[in-house]
């Protein structure tokens, strides 16, 4: 087990032709992720910035050939640069389908889908397939498996509102016999403890402000769950 770059970003992992790119992911600004092989190009997380992290590191025609967005809750930080990129693949003229994959009842992410739809129907020159996730059924899209499983986060309290559990996924992707794990934001929980086992990498987050934060997980928690993978990243730590 090795432990990589734990606090800067960009974080590069690349196995074969399977690599994995987390441009960012940092607590209440944006977490971004690319996974790729020779055939496909998947967004993890479109957060604020993921536009022009895409367009730093790929070309425009490249990044049209997008075909899957994986999202893992619908806070601000994972979900931020969604609209943006929608419009930019809607105006550089897209025309191979979308599939977005996000959590049974995200009303943020439901609500964003909706109105941009609304917005640019008439123009949209790419279809968009809403795949809502209801349960933890493996499907594959490009040759990966991908394996969405629950996680426990929570809303953070504020105004004298109390926490309530937010509809969250985490996403196991296999590809020839290579496993790349994305725990999104979670409380420590079993289903994530179970599927980071033998991952060749798990990104887990270790978000926690304080020793008794029930929405995210320490550093001392995410160490402890990463060290069951082949390597991981640790990511989400506050600045
Ligand atoms: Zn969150």
């Amino acid at each position: 087990m090795k432990k990589k770059n734990i606090y800067k970003y960009p974080m590069l992992w690349e196995k074969d032709d399977l690599s994995l790119k987390v441009f960012c992911s940092i607590p209440n600004i944006a977490t971004g992720i690319v996974l790729s092989t020779d055939h496909s190009l998947f967004i993890i997380d479109p957060g604020d910035g993921i536009l022009r992290d895409l367009n730093k590191n790929f070309k425009k025609d490249e990044i049209l050939t997008i075909s899957d967005i994986f999202i893992s809750h619908g806070h601000h930080d994972h979900i931020g640069g969604l609209w943006g990129l929608l419009t930019y693949l809607t105006v550089m003229g897209k025309s191979s389908g979308l599939n977005i994959h996000y959590p049974l009842g995200s009303i943020e992410i439901t609500t964003i889908l909706k109105a941009f739809i609304d917005v640019y129907k008439h123009e949209l020159p790419y279809s968009i397939n809403l795949h809502v996730i209801v349960n933890e059924s493996p499907f594959t899209r490009k040759k990966i498996k991908i394996q969405p499983f629950e996680v426990e986060h929570y809303d953070n309290e504020s105004h004298g509102k109390e926490s309530v559990k937010v509809p969250a996924l985490g996403y196991k992707f296999t590809y020839d016999k290579k496993s790349v794990l994305y725990g999104g934001d979670t409380a420590y929980c079993d289903n994530l403890v179970r599927l980071t086992k033998g991952s060749d990498l798990a990104i887990i987050e270790a978000g926690a402000v304080t020793e008794d934060d029930k929405t995210h997980m320490t550093i001392k928690q995410a160490e402890l769950i990463g060290a069951t993978a082949k390597e991981y990243f640790l990511v989400h730590i506050p600045n």
